[in-house]
């Protein structure tokens, strides 16, 4: 039988044959008679298993040799708060964008580390677009400029990488990461929750350039110092073993899918697809600028929101799951990670067509 689809917008689909092979590894990984989430993380089972998975990252995403990779825990909700603490070096102010829901709380998490100065917002049209470059109000005495490239609630999207001059950037790729190719020599700090795009819960991947380590602010526990996590290896104590070997298992699929330029173009197909659907249909509506659609996550409503209960309903029975939108947006949201091949948004599409025919 079949799985159904899964639209959840995290933690999320993974991708079935990574399933499977955790399946089949799970009770012997690789004749060392214990499952991964039996083994010491200190052990040369462990240790290969973690350094495949760095090696295979750094391969996906070609990582300067000049930056570090850490397998954390914490969410990137920690991330809002480990990026202050570290990347302040010295100074006390901040640049932050306000482009929806996640970017609001990574500034309100800043404002307990330093004085923030919110360079823009679209909040004012309820993150349905990305403020205008040229209305930024940047500070030149920010230590780093901070932006979310990827809205998983509200579906916009940078498709582009913007220009703050010498101030290093840094993003929360939570719900991006791995979903095209990255030029991430132009960032200073990328950061992500693994449970969107990556892997499973309790992985946070953060990629940092090293002339930005080691400065922390005082009083900065040792397992939220960059620096601390890097020369021990992510293990200033357990990690999240059985989550980073997963996303290892990721890795490697994503690899031989054809990496990541041939993940851009999936993806860049099955987003055209929902929005294309969206767009021609007279019936459902995306609020989010055509300019910032997310390719990720695709929030849409329908004509009469009294038919969002049936729709969902229908939508279950259908074998397509998860699609109710966040509760601050309201209607429905698609979220169309690595993992959701072209037949489920196919399937989707398909739906939402017969669905709008018998009811529009
Ligand atoms: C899900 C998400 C978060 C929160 O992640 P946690 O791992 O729950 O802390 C933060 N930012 C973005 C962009 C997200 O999609």
């Amino acid at each position: 039988m079949s799985r159904p689809y899964n639209f959840s917008a995290g933690p999320a689909v993974l991708p079935e044959a990574v399933l499977e092979q955790a399946k089949a590894e799970l009770l012997d990984w690789r004749g060392s008679g214990m499952s991964v989430m039996e083994m010491s993380h200190r052990g040369k089972e462990f240790i290969s298993i973690a350094a495949q998975a760095e090696t295979d990252l750094r391969d996906l995403l070609d990582i300067p040799a000049d930056y570090k990779v850490l397998f954390l825990q914490g969410g990137a909700t920690s991330q809002f708060a480990m990026a202050p603490m570290n990347l302040l070096r010295g100074k006390t102010r901040a640049d932050y964008l306000n482009t929806g829901q996640w970017s609001k709380k990574a500034i309100s998490e800043a404002k307990r580390f330093c004085q923030v100065n919110v360079v823009a917002s679209s909040e004012a049209n309820n993150f349905t677009t990305i403020p205008p470059r040229n209305e930024w109000k940047c500070d030149p005495e920010a230590a780093y400029f901070h932006y979310t490239p990827n809205e998983t609630i509200n579906g916009v999207e940078f498709h582009h990488i913007p220009d703050v001059g010498e101030t290093p950037l840094v993003v929360d790729m939570s719900s991006t990461l791995l979903s095209r190719p990255l030029d991430v020599a132009k960032f200073g700090v990328i950061y992500a929750g693994a449970q969107k795009n990556i892997g499973p819960a309790g992985l946070t991947i953060v990629i940092v350039r090293d002339d930005l380590i080691g400065q922390t602010i005082p009083g900065t526990p040792s397992l939220f110092d960059y620096k601390a996590q890097a020369e021990n290896d992510s293990m200033v104590n357990t990690p999240p073993t059985y989550a980073w070997y997963i996303a290892g298992l990721v890795f490697q699929w994503l690899k031989a899918q054809g990496g990541l330029e041939a993940m851009a173009q999936r993806n860049q197909r099955k987003a055209k697809l929902l929005y294309d659907a969206i767009d021609q249909s007279g019936f459902y509506n995306s609020p989010v600028d055509p300019d910032c659609r997310s390719w990720m996550n695709v929030p849409f409503t329908l004509a009469n929101a009294e038919l969002d209960k049936t729709f969902l309903a229908e939508a279950k029975k259908a074998g397509l799951l998860t699609l109710s939108g966040h509760r601050s947006v309201g209607g429905m949201r698609a979220s169309i990670y690595n993992a959701m091949p072209e037949e489920g948004v196919k399937a989707l599409v398909d739906f939402m067509q017969d669905f709008a025919r018998r009811n529009g």
